[in-house]
């Protein structure tokens, strides 16, 4: 028999209840559900986000109400548009042997003549936001007059939004022998006021300590120069192939920024802020849902409450302003049994912070590297091999496999397979090897390379392959034109339209000296000093895939007449990315913009989930 019985639901709730797979009832469900239908009671209830509150008011609220009426009896009211379907999805689940039963969704950005349509035929319980709900009621197209549940959901998270007025407007609208229920993750002032104001003698339920984080997430934090932020998110996504995720930022600018980047380096992400149409946000939130985006860039507000499986990982790209939020961020993983990762990047200045959320989650964090290069390399070389071993063949390529037999018939195995995987890993490396510790200086260095090295100087030069330069070629003419020897001049690393090479630091002047106003087929040779902290932050991070597969997606994260991809200037990454390029000296044709430094086989880490 399923436990909850014993709450005392019906036999048809409870059918709903094994579909569903719920097994044994949230300790929130198991303190509402039986005071809510025994009595119509006010009732206060805090619980952290992610304890299954939507059944401790679902299934009494539907066990209430009286189906064969087309009144409106229920009214739940959510902060967002995103709760509200979600609210709304998750009633017509638990009722779906509820013969007869109607649960409408009201909410801005959708058409408002569609809504009253169905609230007209008949909507038992309406889930609305509070904007769309005042609007409606003006409007004459709800009658809540005979409203005998109400529900606050979120009602902190309401209340921070600024809708005190709208919802004590709304609430003059129902009869006051209705019964309240007031569900909330914390209890600042506003909180306790409503229920003073809404309430009579709520009976309070508070679960688990307040404020504290699931149990099932674990929480990490990776102390980085702040102006690392962006490579080191890059390499907790290069780090964990499979990852699906929500990264937080502080503002909807950083949001849309971080989205855009993430977008352009080739990952799939999409962003979820305030500032997008309705519309685009449904595209977003639908794609993610269907895990055809790997991360999900939002705002606090955009993301409050949302409930997405299987999240592996949450990314604080940055803290909140309110040590208090990180529960709700956290909150997104770890869900329904599933373990999941807390990560925050945090710069030195912010480490206190650290301290503070582990006194009100009660958890301590694990400080952890972000992963070097070779790190990275390791681990999407691995999950490249299982995804092989993995995939299914696709039969259409039989006709050719004769032709490419005989081409492979002298290639052992052995030999296929390292030649294989050397396509796609060399690309990844490549990308990754000269890439520095991104971990903050106090933690100890650990680059390898010869940036570490004071007796070498690492130069820039502005003539590249399509000067007709190969690397012996160029390592010919600056030992000939700076008259040094055979081995001063080394690791030649030619592009198309620029280069790098080295020499011994005491050649360092000279070389510098040299090409001050030097001319060549009548233009000037440019070389400079490449600085060290220059070059992570153009080469490091792999893309996903060869650029643009995410944009699909991260369109709908985009404004809708944003600028085309790569247009340059305006956005902020963009154009710090810039300024540091011209540290390594670069002019105009910045040696590092172009694709040369993306690794292109995308399928080194493409997600196994499909995408269009
Ligand atoms: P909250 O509103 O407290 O943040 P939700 O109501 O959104 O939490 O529930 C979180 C997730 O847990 C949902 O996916 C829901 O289907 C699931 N869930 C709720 N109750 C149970 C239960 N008793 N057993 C298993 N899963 C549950
Ligand atoms: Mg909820």
């Amino acid at each position: 028999m399923n436990a909850f019985h014993k709450l005392g639901l019906e036999d048809h709730l409870i059918q709903a209840v094994t579909d569903l797979g719920f097994e044994t009832p949230s300790e929130v469900q198991e303190k509402t559900i039986p005071l809510l239908l025994e009595d119509d009671i006010d009732l206060v209830a805090l619980a952290q986000t992610g304890t299954g509150k939507t059944a401790a008011f679902g299934f009494p609220m539907l066990q209430k109400i009286d189906i064969d009426s087309r009144t409106t009896q229920g009214l739940i009211l959510s902060p967002t548009r995103e709760l509200c379907l979600q609210i709304t999805n998750e009633m017509k689940l638990y009722g779906k042997h509820c013969k007869g039963l109607n649960v409408t969704a009201i909410y801005g950005g959708a058409s408002i003549t569609d809504q009253a349509k169905q609230v007209k035929r008949g909507a038992q319980i309406i889930v609305a936001t509070p904007g769309r709900m005042k609007d409606m009621i003006s409007r004459r197209l709800v009658d809540i007059s005979k409203i005998e549940y109400a529900v606050l959901d979120e009602a902190d998270e309401m209340l921070n939004m600024g809708f005190f007025e709208d919802i004590t407007e709304i609430l003059s609208h129902t009869p006051d022998e209705k019964s309240t229920w007031l569900f909330s993750a914390t209890m600042p002032k506003e909180v306790s006021l409503i229920a003073k104001k809404f309430m009579a003698n709520p009976t309070e339920v508070t679960v688990g300590h307040k404020n504290m984080g699931s149990k099932n997430v674990s929480h990490e934090y990776f102390l980085v120069g702040a102006r690392d932020r962006y490579q080191a998110l890059k390499r907790l996504a290069d780090a964990n192939p499979e990852i699906f995720s929500v990264i937080f930022c502080r503002t909807k600018r950083d949001t849309q920024k971080v989205a855009e980047q993430l977008i352009e380096d080739g990952y799939s992400a999409g962003a979820l802020h305030g500032d997008l149409s309705q519309n685009q946000r449904d595209v977003v939130m639908k794609s993610f849902r269907a895990k055809q985006i790997q991360m999900l860039v939002a705002t606090d507000v955009a993301a409050r409450g949302i409930d997405v499986e299987d999240i592996t990982h949450v990314i604080n790209y940055q803290l909140p302003d309110e040590i208090e939020t990180y529960t709700h961020r956290s909150g997104r993983t770890g869900r329904a049994g599933k373990s999941g990762i807390s990560m925050v990047i945090v710069s030195k200045s912010e480490v206190r912070k650290i301290k503070s959320i582990e006194r009100i989650i009660q958890k301590e964090f694990i400080k952890k590297d972000v992963p070097s290069g070779m790190e990275i390399c390791e681990v999407q070389l691995k999950a490249l091999a299982s995804k092989i071993h993995d995939t299914e063949i696709n039969h259409e390529i039989d006709p050719y496999l004769n032709e490419i037999n005989s081409l492979f018939e002298d290639v052992s195995k052995d030999e296929l397979i390292k030649k294989f995987f050397s396509v796609e890993f060399t690309r990844f490396f490549n990308y990754y090897k000269k890439t520095k510790d991104l971990n903050s200086p106090s933690e100890g260095s650990r680059s390898d390379d010869y940036e570490k090295d004071d007796n070498s100087a690492r130069f820039f030069i502005n003539i590249g392959s399509k000067d007709g330069y190969d690397w012996m070629k160029l390592k010919d003419f600056l030992r000939d034109t700076l008259q040094l020897n055979q081995d001063d001049v080394y690791k030649v690393d030619v592009k198309e339209s620029f280069a790098f090479f080295n020499t011994d630091a005491a050649h360092k002047d000279k070389v510098l000296e040299f090409f001050t106003d030097f001319k060549q087929d009548g233009r000037f040779v440019n070389v400079e000093i490449t600085e060290k902290k220059s070059r992570e932050r153009n080469r490091g991070g792999g893309g996903r895939r060869s650029g643009g597969g995410g944009g699909g997606y991260g369109g709908g994260g985009r404004g809708r007449n944003d600028r085309s991809k790569g247009s340059g200037s305006g956005s902020g990454f963009r154009s710090e990315g810039k300024s540091r390029r011209s540290d390594s000296g670069s002019s105009s044709k910045s040696p590092r913009r172009s694709s040369d430094f993306k690794p292109k086989g995308g399928d080194f880490s493409r997600p196994r989930k499909s995408r269009r």
